[in-house]
């Protein structure tokens, strides 16, 4: 049982369907655990509130908070709009405020994206462990790029967004304009999971016998490997989301991706076929809450 004065963190990993909230000791235990759906704000934030004040009353006090979310959300800490949902069309979101929930317990409260916080637990437990600087990549509905430093993730006046990078795309042999609302072709565009289904009628896990696709797909993703080694240098690059898991896609990014360096960038690092340096995730579900309950520490200063 948590003593009276133990620190306890309270973990968010909020997607756009569902909340998972956890209390956890600093060392990672999780000691309660809900799923929220999630709905308006001022539909599940009650929700989440009870989570906590109920974990609270069997298990000791929250010490601190934290947050992975959906965005895009405001993540500088110096700001005043700290935890705010900004552009996102997601129906009520835009403008509300984890801390409109979480404030009135009075505890520090760290906020960051659902990517950097699957980039964190994989850095913790995963598949990033032991690099100090880490590129972890999901590509599923969306494309994105968290970029960590030591465990925490970098950021500029907001949080990063890779997936909108444009990739070389040649139109005839790939005639599809892409979806993204605000850019068309731009990697998302391209590749995310509404982007397969709008070009070829299905996800591209049921086209692994279709190389060209695969080839294709991976040319794109490609493209920002290599970028992300020319503007980052990580010690290892780690794709994953639904889109990743297509059989076959992640060799042949391997294999474009050191096509497109061509021999530039030497080190180590960057083993003969990038088999140890391009990799696949080493958590499941998990990474998310992992990471949240990190942020938590990083808000209890530890
Ligand atoms: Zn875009």
């Amino acid at each position: 049982m948590q003593g009276q004065h133990g620190a306890l963190i309270g973990a968010i990993e909020a997607g756009g369907t569902k909340f998972i909230c956890a209390l956890a000791k600093p060392d990672g235990t999780i000691v309660a655990r809900a799923r929220i759906d999630t709905r308006t704000p001022a539909e599940c934030f009650p929700d989440v509130a009870a989570f906590f004040r109920e974990a609270a009353a069997t298990h000791g006090p929250v010490t601190g908070f934290g947050v992975a979310s959906f965005g895009p959300i405001d993540i500088d800490p110096a700001s005043p709009a700290y935890g705010t949902f900004t552009t996102t069309p997601k129906p009520g979101w835009q403008g509300a405020r984890f801390h409109d929930v979480l404030g009135a317990f009075g505890v520090p409260i760290v906020v960051d994206t659902d990517v950097n916080g699957a980039a964190i637990g994989e850095w913790l437990h995963g598949a990033g462990q032991g690099a100090r600087t880490l590129a972890y990549t999901t590509i599923g509905t969306g494309v994105g790029t968290g970029v960590l430093r030591d465990g925490r993730s970098l950021m500029g006046f907001s949080h990063y967004e890779m997936g909108h990078i444009h990739p070389t795309h040649d139109h005839a042999a790939d005639p599809f304009a892409g979806v993204c609302p605000y850019h068309g072709d731009c990697l998302e565009g391209l590749v995310a999971g509404p982007a397969i289904i709008k070009r070829w009628g299905t996800s591209l896990d049921q086209l692994a016998g279709d190389p060209a696709k695969i080839e294709l797909i991976g040319g794109y993703i490609a493209d920002l490997a290599a970028d992300l080694v020319l503007m980052h240098m990580p010690d290892r690059l780690i794709f994953g989301g639904g889109v990743s898991k297509a059989p076959g896609l992640i060799d042949v990014v391997r294999r474009r991706t050191a096509a497109r360096l061509n021999g530039y960038v030497c080190n180590p690092r960057l083993d003969p076929g990038l088999q140890s340096y391009i990799v696949t995730p080493g958590l499941g579900d998990d990474a998310g809450i992992t990471g949240a309950i990190q942020l938590g520490r990083q808000a209890l200063g530890l």
